[in-house]
Formats: structure tokens, sequence, C-alpha cells
């Protein structure tokens, strides 16, 4: 009878028990190291050995990490560790920041909920098949790309923001960030760095084996979420093939400011269409000062896609980035 020794590849687990303990030992070990957060990403790379991290540290044991509280004037605080469910299941979350909550909602499945948390959420690494499996594309350090090739298969790659990289950003609670306009507290060694959190994920042109402005010594500790947003017309709205549980085709997240059935103020952000979380700006431009009437969701739906460039297989992608935006502008109509 066949044996199956399906062993992850040895590595030092570390479990400090402060952030201060955590970044010195990630400054101390450079690219041997590895953050672990709830694992869900993490140990599919380990499995796979597609990733060989020396040295894996764990945040498990560092309560400062985890929660939600109340902060500054009006707006809340969310520790990286803090989990999917909780964030989902926050009374604060739910009722001033529905569009966090029901893009949590959408992340997975309960289990999957239970233990990823936020900040693995967001800093997670994309899901193109030829990189996870281990080919030696751009993003893994190598000279070409397989997705960007005429036979490859890209149905879920990106229209947008492409540079050699085609692959986009899985995230659920990426774009409802961006669109309540949420702050992403980075921290090295020399102290904390706070990043808008639309620039905080980045794209191929900027850097190509990395999705977020973080470096391997930085730890996301938390993410801050202004008061302005809170209350808003939110909307969310993730496609995916199966009901049940997948990463998103394309997402649209937004937050709308009215006076009486004017839009005074937007933000609009869409997922699974580039390498990177996409704020549309100019959508926000053209819906301001409207009543998000019909003619007012056919343009803005029509400007998000300008300049959309198809691969062989995910030209739906198109229309299906259109109508989401013409839908979250209708839902203030
Ligand atoms: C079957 C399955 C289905 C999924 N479906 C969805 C889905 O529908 N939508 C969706 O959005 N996601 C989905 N995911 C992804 C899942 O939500 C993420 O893998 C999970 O949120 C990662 O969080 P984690 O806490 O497990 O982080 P880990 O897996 O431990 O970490 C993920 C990455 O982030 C880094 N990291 C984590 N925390 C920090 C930090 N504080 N500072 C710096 N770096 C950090 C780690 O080094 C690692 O590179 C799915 C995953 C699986 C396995
Ligand atoms: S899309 Fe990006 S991750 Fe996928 S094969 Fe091409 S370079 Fe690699």
């Amino acid at each position: 009878m066949a044996i199956v020794k399906d062993m992850i590849p040895a590595f030092d687990l570390v479990q400090p028990a402060s952030i201060g303990d955590a970044l010195e030992i990630l400054a101390d070990n450079g690219e041997e190291a590895w953050v672990l957060a709830g694992g869900l990403d993490s140990f599919d790379w380990f499995k796979d050995r597609v990733k060989r991290p020396s040295i894996v540290v764990d945040l498990g044991g560092i309560s400062d990490l985890s929660g939600i509280s109340d902060a500054g004037p009006g707006g809340i605080e969310i520790g990286s560790m803090t989990s999917l469910t909780e964030v989902v299941n926050h009374p604060r979350v739910q009722s001033e920041y529905p569009l966090l909550a029901e893009a949590a909602e959408h992340v997975a499945t309960p289990q999957i909920r239970n233990q990823g948390t936020l900040g693995g959420n967001v800093a997670q690494d994309t899901r193109c098949w030829y990189y996870r499996s281990g080919w030696p594309c751009y993003r893994a350090g190598g000279n070409t790309c397989y997705a960007g090739a005429p036979e490859a298969m890209n149905r879920e790659h990106a229209i947008m923001g492409r540079s050699r990289c085609v692959a986009v950003n899985p995230s659920d609670t990426a774009p409802a960030l961006i669109a309540l306009d949420a702050k992403m507290i980075v921290e090295d060694t020399g102290g904390p760095n706070t990043f808008d959190a639309e620039d905080f994920f980045i794209g191929p042109s900027i850097d190509i084996e990395r999705m977020t402005v973080m470096k391997r010594d930085n730890l996301l500790t938390r993410i801050y979420i202004p008061p302005f947003w809170a209350n808003a017309s939110h909307y969310y709205e993730k496609v995916r093939d199966r009901g049940s549980w997948d990463f998103s085709l394309v997402s649209v997240a937004a937050a709308f400011q009215m006076s009486g059935s004017t839009i005074e103020d937007a933000r609009i952000a869409v997922n699974g269409v580039a390498p990177y979380p996409v704020r549309l700006d100019a959508v926000e431009s053209l819906v301001r000062g409207t009543s998000g009437d019909e003619a007012t969701q056919d343009a803005a739906g029509d400007l998000a896609v300008e300049g959309a460039v198809a691969l062989k297989y995910n030209d739906y992608k198109i229309p299906m980035m259109r109508n989401l935006v013409r839908r979250a502008v209708r839902s203030v109509a």
C-alpha cells in the first residue's frame, strides 16, 4: 500500500507576544520571514511548496492586534488580526458601516471567516493559477506572463491596470475599505506609516511581486475608518460563479452622501478587474450633483469601463463592470 507523506516543508515558528517583538523578528530575518495571520492563504502556499519561508511569525498571540474599538472623533479602528466574522457581526460596523459588514460577509464561507482576519484578507496574494501553481512568471521573479499568452486561460484576469502581470486583486473587503476612505496603519521598526486604502494596494507597474505597499518587514497593525462615510448610503455587490462561496469575478463598493435626492459626494471602487482595486474618481465626479437618474447611471457605467481591454476569455467583465457601476448609482436614485 502506498504511503502518502504530504508534509509541509519545515520552518521555525515564532510566536511573539507584542507588536514590537514581531517587528524585530521581521527586521532581523528579511526575505526569510513570513507573517502568519489566519493561515488561509499562507498555508496554501506552504502546502504547495511554492513559498518556502524559513521563519514563520505567527501574530495570533498579539492581543493588541485584535478587536474593534471607537477611535478619533467618531470613527472606528479595527485590529488587523480581527476575524472577518467579528467584523461582520460588530454592532457599529453593522449600523454605521454596513458596506464593510456586507463585503466581509461575502468572503468565502463561515468557517473561513471565523479563521481569516481582516488584515490577511487585504494582504492576501492573487489567485492567478499559473502563479499559484508555481509557474516561474513575472510575479514569481521570472520573465514571462503565462496568463497573458494568446492561448492562456484568463477568464478571471484583468481588463485594466495591467503591466506585464494581468492577475487581479482577490479581496472582497478591499473595495469597501477604499469606498469608506479607510486608513491603513503599517508599521516597521522605524514606526507607523499611514496609507489611504486606495494607495495601500499597488499594481505591477509599481512592484510586480507585491500587491500592497507592504514589504517583508512590515506589519499592517490596524485599519482606521473615519466617520465621514458612516451612515451614508452604501452599496455592495459581488458577482461570482457560485452562490455558495467563490472569489469575485467583479465586485463594486460605493458610498454616497445624499442631500435630499441629490448626490453630494460619492466614493466608488471596483475589484476583480485589475491587479489592484480600482477607485473610480472620474465616475464619482460625474455623479456628484445629480440624482443618480437613468442617464447618469448609463454615463457612469460607460465612463467606468473607458479604456478597458479584454483578454481572450474575459470580455464578459466589461459589461459586468459597467452594469455593477450603473446599479450602484441606481441604488440612490
Ligand atoms: C477556499 C477559500 C475561499 C476563499 N474565498 C474568498 C473570497 O470569496 N473572498 C475573499 O476576499 N477572500 C477569499 N479567500 C481568501 C481568504 O479570505 C484569505 O485567504 C484570508 O482572508 C487570508 O486571511 P488570513 O487571516 O488567513 O491570512 P494569512 O493567510 O495568514 O495571510 C495572508 C497574507 O497576508 C499576509 N499578512 C496577514 N496579516 C498580515 C499583517 N497583519 N501584516 C502584514 N502581512 C500580513 C501574510 O503574510 C500572507 O501573505 C478564500 C480563501 C480560501 C482558502
Ligand atoms: S498574470 Fe501575473 S501572476 Fe499570473 S502568470 Fe501572469 S505574471 Fe504571473
